[in-house]
């Protein structure tokens, strides 16, 4: 439906997408900072009269309405919209502004997309019934915006039926959409260990217990609990203790992550990072404090919608660009709390120029998108929700 309509305003709106998101590339702020980028998206949404409300997750959050004519169904777009502590290298005209922040996770791009497909669905509003909320939520890296948005009623009044988002991609070519039924991504928790032991002088360590060697071997034990087949990352990635070169501390602190997908495997990796630790310990005769500390769900698509979604991509960019992938990623992404909470979909969006040689992922200080990926994603999304809306799906 509509396709032909879809892909003529996307080419008119294509220039303008690839604008803002120099414009939000150049102002990257971390989460629950996002207050200038807000502001931007607040002013978009003003000049084109789509209406909005804001103040969500902290302040940043915004949440646009496109109504379609008479009542139907709602769909959500999730973007998210914080920028990461790194230094950008990239050197691009309309690099970083602020010193020391980046937008290295791409979040830049998907803001401007969903902006892009608000644009689309506006101008294309009588075609359908319903409603389309954009969610544009702060605090994806870390602390899940996602999760307050919820408690703060976006999924609600009026409820939604279907949410969908994507992530940018620099290992996939630009063009494609790269999709997955089930698990998509992992549950990223963290976890933290003080091993205590007994201090005293450096030339002396048989009166003490070295907690510095007895969390050598915890490292050991706990990196060891990585296994493809479960699949489990488990990975140790600071290490604090000790002051000077002849003192042996009395503790040291270790924090890393563990990666999993269902609850169960979630339950058993907290379980077993504390028998390791314990195990350790016994064996030096020294204590210990654990914490594990959950942080988001695993991201679950929901097969039919990624289904219907796959087939109305497939529509506007044919079916080579439309690429089902068996690999579950070990990242996590709070988009998670979207998917548990209504049928959902997250697609990535490939962004690797065919030009360029080397390929830097995201969270390094010199990725960057191929844009043209902006205008594949916001035609798959625009035809996805209009088919949604129309009563195909
Ligand atoms: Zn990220
Ligand atoms: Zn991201």
């Amino acid at each position: 439906m509509l396709t032909n309509e879809i892909k003529a305003l996307a080419d008119s709106w294509e220039s303008m997408a690839i604008d803002i998101r120099r414009m939000l590339h150049r102002i990257p702020e971390t989460q629950f900072n996002e207050f200038k980028t807000s502001g931007y998206i607040c002013s978009v949404l003003d000049t084109l009269g789509i209406p909005y409300k804001k103040g969500y997750g902290g302040g940043t959050g915004i949440v646009a309405e496109i109504h379609g004519e008479g009542e139907g169904k709602c769909v959500a777009l999730r973007a998210d919209i914080d920028a990461l502590p790194i230094k950008e290298e990239t050197n691009l005209p309309f690099a970083s502004e602020h010193e020391g922040f980046m937008h290295a996770c791409g979040h830049d791009a998907h803001m401007a997309i969903a902006l892009y497909t608000a644009f689309i669905l506006n101008e294309l509003k009588a075609s359908f019934k319903g409603l389309v909320k954009i969610l544009f939520q702060p605090a994806e890296e870390g602390d899940g915006g996602a999760e307050i948005m919820i408690e703060e009623g976006v999924l609600e009044d009026p409820k939604v039926d279907v949410c969908i988002g994507g992530h940018v991609m620099s290992e996939y070519e630009t063009g494609t959409i790269v999709y997955k039924k089930g698990s998509l991504m992992s549950s990223p928790d963290n976890f933290e260990v003080v091993i205590r032991g007994t201090g005293g002088h450096g030339a002396y360590p048989e009166r003490c217990v070295n907690p510095i060697a007895v969390t050598a071997d915890v490292v050991k034990k706990l990196t060891s609990l990585t296994d493809a087949n479960v699949p489990r990352v488990v990975s140790v990635c600071t290490i604090e203790g000790g002051t000077c070169p002849n003192v042996i501390p009395s503790e040291v602190k270790i924090t890393g992550t563990a990666r999993t997908f269902t609850r169960q495997s979630r339950e058993e990796v907290a379980r077993l990072i504390e028998d390791r630790v314990r195990e350790v310990c016994d064996e030096y005769l020294c204590g210990y404090d654990y914490k594990f500390i959950p942080l988001y769900p695993a991201l679950i698509n929901d097969d039919a919608v990624t289904e219907a979604f796959c087939t109305s991509a497939v529509k506007i960019v044919g079916e080579e660009k439309v690429i089902p992938t068996h690999q579950v990623s070990m990242a996590g992404d709070d988009f998670s709390y979207f998917a548990a909470s209504v049928p959902s979909t997250y697609v990535h969006i490939g962004c690797r120029s065919e030009e360029s040689e080397e390929i830097y992922p995201i969270h390094n200080p010199l990725f960057t998108v191929d844009e043209s990926c902006l205008k594949t994603a916001a035609m798959c999304y625009s035809q996805y929700i209009i088919d949604c809306l129309a009563g195909e799906w």
